[in-house]
């Protein structure tokens, strides 16, 4: 398999693709290392995965350089994110011992009621290439700290990243027949259907989601899917510091080049404040830089799939046949790499394809609305259901609508965030199943309920 630099369209590397016989080598593997693995006390495992951290600072400019050649994205967020997944490790470590240990319920002297958290066993883990270490983080750290050992598939897109995961982890301490990576793309990933694991957690595209739990679902094991969304984010007329407002949520619809599961993908905005916040996100996104990756101050970089390029281009072209103004962007840039114009769009409906699928790229359509019921009714206008965002003075504003929208997190005066200490899921076409706080530490245990007399 060729690894391509989405910058330089460069082929950077060749790599081994898996085959049936080979994943099937790697899972006998992972079912006699789990046990082992498992014996390993929880304070040891800890301190492995601590260790693993430590490792990625100690070669964070090696990681940041090597995910930013695969996927296009500039170095400073390649940066971000190797952080990003550090501080994730540090959560789920300190916070492993009091989720993952035994919990006494109830003691009257005769019987005493306690919950033991099991691994599930051999877990196979298909992931994305957007944010390959906080995906990636998601799943295997909380896997491996609860006893199970784990098949990791990187996505085709940042395998070598993948790669670099595997070093590390083995060179804090996890054992080789506790975590194997499995190399290749959509017929590896499906082979993996075809065979036994103690559960499948994946992320990804809800089109790819959807067929890996129909193809799941007669196995009877868990299936956890984090999949893609179509996050609003609504601009209410109370609003104070519209310039800061406009620059903030700018950065949350085009950081990493909008290519984030949880990016602002539609914008709804008050009409008393409609014209004010336009102008200043425009004159935002005409800021950014574009361009080469590894330069200094370069904020979009190029999209890591060349195929997205067309579904951006065609989402543009959809939303100007029916109306829509461009006010900035709108083309791919000539020459060599994935790269596209931050691009915005106003007089935008839904029943542009902009303003329903995922866009995953550098694009934004911001709408004018009436009042709250009616920013709240378009942002529940449709099939996902991520993130929600809600800026306004008002908290009890606030609280009023995000407790209406039907999506797994609500931002009140922020966007685009994650945090280690909440639960990360979506409904509806964004998936199910929790990944990060004690829900995803115990999302990879079957609790076993032990009633004890004597
Ligand atoms: P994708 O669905 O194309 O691929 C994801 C993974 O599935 C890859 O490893 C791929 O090789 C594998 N795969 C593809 N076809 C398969 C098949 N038939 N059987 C088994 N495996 C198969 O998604 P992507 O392009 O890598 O990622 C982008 C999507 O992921 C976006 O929709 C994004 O919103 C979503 N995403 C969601 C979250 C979240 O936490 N909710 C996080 C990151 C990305």
């Amino acid at each position: 398999m060729k690894i391509i630099n989405p910058a330089t369209e460069q082929v950077i590397a060749n790599v081994k693709e898996d085959n049936k016989a080979s994943l099937k080598k790697k899972l006998e593997t992972l079912r006699k290392g789990q046990q082992k693995w498992n014996a390993v006390s929880l304070k040891k495992r800890i301190a492995i995965l601590q260790k693993f951290a430590d490792l990625l600072k100690e070669n964070m400019e090696e990681c940041a350089r090597v995910l930013t050649s695969e996927v296009g994205k500039p170095l400073q967020q390649s940066r971000n994110e190797v952080n990003g997944a550090r501080s994730r490790i540090a959560w789920l470590t300190s916070n492993a011992e009091k989720y993952l240990s035994d919990e006494v319920m109830s003691d009257d002297g005769n019987t005493k009621e306690v919950i033991t958290y099991e691994p599930l066993g051999v877990v196979c883990n298909i992931s994305a290439w957007n944010y390959p270490y906080l995906v990636g983080t998601n799943v295997f750290v909380p896997a491996l700290l609860a006893g199970n050992s784990v098949l990791y598939k990187p996505s085709e897109f940042s395998t070598l990243t993948g790669f670099q995961i595997e070093t590390f982890l083995k060179k804090a301490g996890v054992p080789d027949d506790a975590f194997q990576v499995a190399v290749g793309a959509r017929e590896v990933g499906a082979a993996l259907l075809d065979m036994n694991f103690d559960g499948y957690f994946f992320t990804g595209s809800y089109a790819t989601g959807k067929f890996i739990y129909e193809k799941v679902a007669p196995k009877m094991v868990p299936c956890g899917l984090e999949l893609g969304g179509k996050d609003p984010l609504y601009v209410a007329a109370d609003v104070k510091d519209i310039k800061t407002i406009a620059a903030g949520t700018a950065d949350g619809a085009f950081y990493n080049n909008g290519q984030s599961c949880c990016s602002v993908e539609r914008i709804y905005v008050h009409e008393k404040v409609y014209n004010k916040y336009v102008e200043e996100f425009v004159k935002e996104v005409k800021s950014y830089k574009i361009g080469d990756p590894t330069q200094d101050g370069v904020y979009i970089g190029a999209l890591t799939r060349e195929a997205q390029l067309r579904v951006v281009d065609a989402q543009v072209k959809d939303a100007v046949k029916k109306g829509a103004k461009v006010l900035t962007g709108g083309k791919k840039l000539t020459g060599k790499g994935n790269f596209y114009e931050p691009t915005v769009l106003v007089n935008v409906n839904h029943k542009m394809k902009v303003m329903r699928d995922e866009s995953f790229g550098p694009v934004i359509g911001i709408m004018k609305v009436k009042s709250d019921e009616e920013a709240l009714r378009l942002m529940n206008d449709t099939e996902y259901g991520l993130t929600a965002a809600v800026y306004t003075s008002s908290k009890a504003r606030a609280e009023k609508i995000l407790a209406q929208t039907n999506a797994g997190s609500g931002y009140w005066n922020c966007c685009d965030r994650v945090s280690p200490a909440l639960p990360w899921s979506g409904r509806k076409h964004s998936g199910f199943g929790s990944t990060l706080s004690h829900i995803g530490l115990r999302a990879f245990t079957q609790p076993k309920g032990l009633h004890l007399r004597g």
